[in-house]
């Protein structure tokens, strides 16, 4: 068998992967913990059926290394890690299974923090809490995407306000992609604020609700590259900043909540020589984290929603850098992550 891991493009000196078997429960997940410097790694579980074991390593490597990122230029004192289920999440769910997830993480004795991720909700979650307290976002206080959502809005506030010269929303116009948790609540926000949204959704049911309660126009899914707009707000997949849609794209500012919405690095690079302020995903999307992190912590929770604004003075810091260093807002934002982090 080829080592994978050590080679793997994504490693990036992950201080410890853990593969766990475990028979009894079907039980075949990954653990990856990237860097612990700042605290404990702090990420979510994905459920997923990966077509390959390999595929399954990349997405952890990535999405731990990731959140390292994420969460160091939050200012959250944890560090970034990830885990994978390799199995389907519609027929493979059992309580057993999320216990002996609950049972590796134990034995990681609190290196690795979980948390629901896609294909993973809240009652996983409660099964995983039975054999470890290393678990967060439990639903106690709800779902982290308003939080999420409001990030994103701030951050767009924040862009506007750095590359339009303008404080207000009053009158600009939104191309946002993928009308769900997150996409829904931003999108209600901008609106509020006076935006003009152009929407898209492969659910008809988030388009109807769109249309009907934010008077939003539709458009079909591909069209939302070339809607001549102030703002592209990506909220549902990543990578789709990439050499297909680059050249479609007549927008002033990327700013939405996707993650991973480079299709690779060098697209940092490109919007910026096009002219186009980009909003770093990980940089706009830390809102959820960050209310998922004070719910572990118990940190006290007004307290929340002040730092999830504060997401708006980062970003600027982050603009203003990038122009000053003449590179890209992403190798900025990396940079900002990796002098809080890096030891
Ligand atoms: P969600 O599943 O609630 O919403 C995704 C929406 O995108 C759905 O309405 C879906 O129908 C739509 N969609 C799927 N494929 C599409 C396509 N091809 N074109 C247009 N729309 C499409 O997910 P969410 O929780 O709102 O998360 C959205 C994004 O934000 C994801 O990339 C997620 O990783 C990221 N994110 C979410 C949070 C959070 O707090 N939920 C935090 C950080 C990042």
């Amino acid at each position: 068998m080829t080592a994978f891991v050590f080679s793997e493009p994504n490693f990036d000196n992950h201080e410890q992967v853990v593969f766990v078997s475990e028979p009894k429960s079907g039980l075949k997940a990954i653990l990856a913990v990237h860097n612990t410097n700042l605290g404990p790694a702090m990420g979510g579980c994905r459920m997923w059926n990966y077509a390959s074991e390999a595929d399954a390593v990349t997405d952890v490597l990535r999405l731990s290394r990731g959140m390292t990122y994420k969460n160091a230029v939050a200012g959250l004192p944890i560090g970034g890690g990830k885990s994978v289920i390799i199995a389907n999440p519609k027929t493979d769910k059992t309580p057993v299974l999320f216990e002996a997830l609950g049972e590796a993480l134990e034995r990681l004795g609190g290196r690795y923090v979980t948390a629901e991720d896609v294909g993973t909700n809240t009652d996983d979650m409660a099964h995983v809490a039975r054999k470890t307290r290393h678990v967060a976002g439990l639903g106690e206080t709800g779902d982290p995407s308003p939080f999420t959502a409001l990030g994103c809005f701030v951050g767009a506030q924040a862009a506007v306000k750095y590359h339009l010269k303008r404080d207000s929303m009053e009158g600009l116009v939104v191309a946002l992609q993928g009308l769900g948790n997150v996409g829904f609540d931003y999108a209600r926000r901008l609106r509020q604020a006076g935006a003009r949204l152009i929407v898209t959704d492969i659910d008809q049911a988030a388009l109807e609700r769109a249309r009907t309660e934010l008077g939003a126009e539709v458009v079909p899914v591909d069209s939302i590259y070339d809607v001549e707009a102030d703002i592209y707000a990506p909220c549902a997949l990543g990578a789709t900043l990439n050499p297909n849609t680059l050249g479609r794209l007549k927008v002033k500012i990327v700013a939405g909540g996707a993650n991973n919405q480079l299709a690779t690095a060098d697209i940092g690079e490109f919007l910026r020589q096009k002219g186009i302020l980009y909003v770093p995903d990980f940089v706009i999307n830390a809102g959820g984290i960050i209310k998922v992190c004070y719910e572990h912590l118990k940190k006290p929770e007004n307290e929340v929603e002040a730092h999830v604004r504060r997401i708006g003075d980062t970003l600027t810091e982050i603009f203003e850098r990038a122009a000053h260093e003449g590179v890209a807002t992403s190798v900025e934002a990396d940079r900002v992550a990796e002098l809080r982090f890096k030891r």
